[in-house]
């Protein structure tokens, strides 16, 4: 790695963006260019756009863009794959071109203002610069509150990740190189990377309001997300399932006694309440841990397919080796 010069490549995952990406565009190639005229990035870096299989003009707007300035490559993706495997799409072809690399949502609601910062950490040795929202006003009441609890929930279940950042982060070449090694099919990248081990650092900034256009993660997908970051790196729910398999041992035999003394008694008639709640109780219980069990071995499934992540459809902009 040239240190002083570094080729940076700031990877930008895009999906349906076409309302949002022309304006992020202006601000990204603006602040790259200020970067590599004050020499502190090189002349080679660029801005790399993934196209998660857009059903709008996204994609008319990359070529766009590709063709009117050579400080943009692209990849595009021959279906939509999601944001966390379009990021490791992008990553993955950065890693082949650059010495470092910044992620950052296309929608520029993370402030991109701090890049230079973190390039700064990036230079004083840090492999991971963590960009962390101080605060989000502008996030709805409702994507505040189930963000926060999510995280909190991930604490406890022993994750390891840090409040309040998403995927706005700088990663050295090594760093990516590692996080490309972990071939899961259920990415959480937010919690791959705290495990990676390198030395980090973190940024601050306030998160802004979405550009333009909307949110591209519907609640169907947060809370597919959220499953997705617990069960891919605890196993705490399925110790839940298990312990309160003993809590139900204990109740039985408790239920056991009262039986037994209510057949001594001659109350043996009795008891239908009793009888009926637990069924019912028991069911229940049955069928969350089934559901719990699922999760898992539907995780195995997925695992043992071992299929690609994504399949690239066009790459262009590269600068040949
Ligand atoms: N995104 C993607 N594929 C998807 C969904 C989202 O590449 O299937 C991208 C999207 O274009 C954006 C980023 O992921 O750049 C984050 O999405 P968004 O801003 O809609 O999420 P939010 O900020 O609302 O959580
Ligand atoms: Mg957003």
């Amino acid at each position: 790695m040239k240190v002083g010069c570094p080729i940076l490549y700031i990877v930008v995952p895009c999906f349906n963006e076409q309302e949002a990406l022309p304006e992020s565009h202006e601000k990204l190639s603006k602040l790259l260019q200020d970067m590599i005229s004050k020499g502190s990035i090189d002349g080679k870096s660029k801005l790399l756009y993934v196209d998660d299989g857009s059903r709008d003009d996204t994609w008319q707007i990359i070529d766009r863009l590709v063709n009117e300035n050579n400080h943009v490559a692209a990849v595009k993706l021959a279906c939509n794959s999601g944001h966390q495997n379009a990021l490791m799409a992008g990553l993955a072809a950065a890693a082949d071109y650059c010495d470092f690399t910044v992620s950052i949502d296309a929608d520029l609601q993370d402030d991109i203002t701090v890049i230079p910062q973190m390039v700064e950490r990036f230079q004083d040795g840090c492999d991971i610069v963590f960009g962390v929202r101080r605060e989000r006003k502008t996030d709805t009441w409702f994507k505040r509150t189930t963000a926060a609890m999510f995280y909190r929930m991930m604490n406890s279940l022993g994750v390891s990740t840090i409040e309040n950042h998403a995927d706005f982060r700088l990663m050295s070449r090594r760093a990516v190189l590692a996080l490309l090694d972990y071939k899961e099919r259920n990415l959480f990248i937010r919690g791959i990377v705290t495990n990676l081990g390198y030395k980090t650092d973190c940024v601050y900034y306030d998160r802004s309001a979405r550009l333009a256009g909307e949110s591209k993660y519907p609640f169907k997908k947060m809370m597919n997300f959220a499953i997705d970051g617990i069960t891919s790196f605890s196993v705490k729910p399925v110790r839940m399932v298990f312990m309160m398999g003993v809590l139900f041992l204990i109740i039985a035999l408790i239920m056991l006694i009262y039986v037994l003394t209510a057949v001594f008694m001659g109350r043996s008639v009795s008891g239908w309440p009793s009888l009926i709640l637990s069924v019912w109780l028991v069911g229940a219980f049955i069928l969350m841990g089934l559901g719990i069990i699922g999760e898992y071995v539907g995780k195995i499934y997925t695992e043992v397919k071992n299929r690609p992540r994504y399949n690239i459809d066009t790459t262009i902009g590269f600068d040949k080796e």
